[in-house]
């Protein structure tokens, strides 16, 4: 006999009201993976996948997450090319940790079309 294991996951309910909670706070400005986490309590790796979920949602409405690229605060170098959403840890090119994290948004869409 199978037992079907109950995996101590989030509620479906939960998870669709923190990637609204986050969709809301990318609505309103720009923010970073951290400032995202702190406002939903949960760690920045999950605020990461609920990112790439949003942006993969977003496609279907004609919005785009935007994505201000990490920026080291010593050099200026810009991490432009970096495609994953979590922020880098080092500075290629001065190697100094003190980075800006990327900052995201949401651009367009059919939320602000008059009438
Ligand atoms: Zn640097």
């Amino acid at each position: 006999m199978k037992k079907k294991i109950r995996k101590p996951v989030i509620p479906r309910t939960a998870q669709e009201t923190t990637r609204h909670a986050i969709m809301k706070l990318l609505g309103e400005g720009s923010v970073s993976a951290n400032d995202i986490s702190v406002a939903v309590h949960l760690p920045e790796k999950e605020v990461s996948s609920h990112l790439e979920h949003i942006r993969r949602s977003l496609h279907a409405t004609g919005a785009v997450l935007e994505i201000a690229p990490a920026e080291c605060r010593s050099c200026g170098f810009v991490f432009a090319k970096r495609e994953r959403l979590t922020p880098p840890g080092k500075c290629p090119v001065c190697r100094s940790e003190a980075i800006n994290d990327p900052l995201f948004s949401i651009r367009g869409g059919q939320e602000h079309t008059p009438d």
